[in-house]
């Protein structure tokens, strides 16, 4: 399979191929860019149907973590890293430790943290292995620890921007928000956005998940393949990406899409899609920056848990000049983020 010909293929620096006997890993990490600091993104641990498909994934991921890295004034490049999750293969120490290694080998191009399919406790044993990863237990005030309460905090702040630049609204009092994926981020977004007074529909192919979060929140349930098309003001997308495709956006009611999945958009050209409609569309790489923001204070050990606060909070300002940007200009909101996101590689460099 060609990495240079890929559809996906954007000048990554590098594509590193994994593999460890012992344990049957199986990894691919991409570093797209270490123009403005290492490449860092975090591990997605997922079944794939083949290492193509994973290929795929890790190109596109770790460009958009160059350019969320970019956009969020991080001292990062953007970098990813996919596990091919198979029965062969399990979740264990030994696993993540020898992946711990792979990362260690790439001496520092690429810093790794948690991502779908991996937690807090699978970085510890990455750690063991490679000082190149963060997302580590959280120690006293410092910064750090799971990521996703600070993604979920982006993405309620980042709603609250798109509903009131959207819908005239200044607060999400009885806005109805449909959550698709009620996991790490998903769960804490419906939390922050029930306690800010919205109505919650929820989706989740995991019933575990599911249930944890009816347990917590008030909310409808909808059937995973209806959730993206319910009636509502806002589709925030906290599952897996390539969701917004030109078949699923001429079905779409929300008149606002923000949420924290990586690669929500299947092409660029669904970008426009979306503003033709007239659907205000918060790009994901901006607005699900919290975390990243979380994983950068903690690797370069010099920030509080307040100062992550802070800056996260500069999200909303951020989605604001783009929202106020795509209104003038009448762009489509992810074209202005990318070139934003490119003038700051190239100044970088
Ligand atoms: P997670 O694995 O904890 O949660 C994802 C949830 O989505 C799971 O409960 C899963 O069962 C569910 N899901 C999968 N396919 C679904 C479908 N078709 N319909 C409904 N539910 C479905 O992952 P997470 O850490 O919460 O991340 C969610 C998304 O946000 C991912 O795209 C991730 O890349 C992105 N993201 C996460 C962070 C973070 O801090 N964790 C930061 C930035 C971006």
């Amino acid at each position: 399979m060609s990495v240079f010909d890929h559809t996906e293929f954007d000048q990554h620096e590098s594509v590193h191929y994994f593999h460890d006997n012992a344990t049957g890993l199986q990894a691919i990490v991409a570093v797209h860019s270490t123009a403005l600091g290492p490449g860092a993104g975090g591990t997605r641990r997922w079944v794939y149907r083949n290492d193509a498909d994973a290929l795929t994934d890790v190109l596109r991921l770790s460009r958009g973590m160059t350019y969320k890295n970019a956009v969020a004034g991080l001292k990062f490049g953007g970098g990813k890293a996919v596990i091919l999750a198979s029965d062969d293969a399990p979740k264990s120490p030994k696993l993540f430790r020898a992946f711990g290694r792979c990362v260690n080998s790439l001496s520092g191009c690429y810093v790794t943290a948690e991502d779908v399919g991996c937690s807090v406790e699978d970085m510890r044993f990455v750690r063991e292995e490679t000082e190149f990863v963060s997302g580590l237990p959280q120690t006293g005030n410092s910064a750090g620890g799971d990521p996703s309460p600070w993604t979920a905090l982006g993405c309620l702040q980042g709603i609250e921007a798109a509903v009131a630049v959207r819908l005239g609204a200044d607060s999400l009092q009885g806005i109805r928000v449909a959550v698709q994926g009620v996991g790490h981020v998903g769960l804490h977004l419906c939390r922050l956005l029930h306690e800010a007074g919205a109505e919650l529909f929820v989706s989740d192919v995991n019933s575990d998940n599911l249930q944890a979060t009816l347990a917590e929140v008030p909310a409808t349930v909808v059937p995973p393949q209806d959730l993206i098309f319910a009636d509502v003001d806002v589709l925030a997308p906290c599952a897996l990406g390539n969701i917004l495709t030109s078949t699923t956006i001429p079905r779409i009611k929300a008149s606002i899409i923000a949420g924290a999945a990586n690669n929500q958009l299947s092409t660029l050209a669904d970008g426009a899609r979306l503003a033709e409609r007239d659907i205000l569309y918060a790009p994901d790489y901006v607005i699900n920056a919290g975390g990243i923001i979380s994983v950068a204070a903690e690797y370069y050990g010099s920030t509080s848990e307040d100062e992550v606060r802070a800056d996260v909070g500069r999200i909303k300002d951020r989605l604001k000049r783009i929202f106020t940007q795509a209104r003038e200009s009448g762009r489509p909101t992810n074209e202005l983020a990318d070139e934003l996101a490119r003038k700051l590689v190239a100044a970088g460099r």
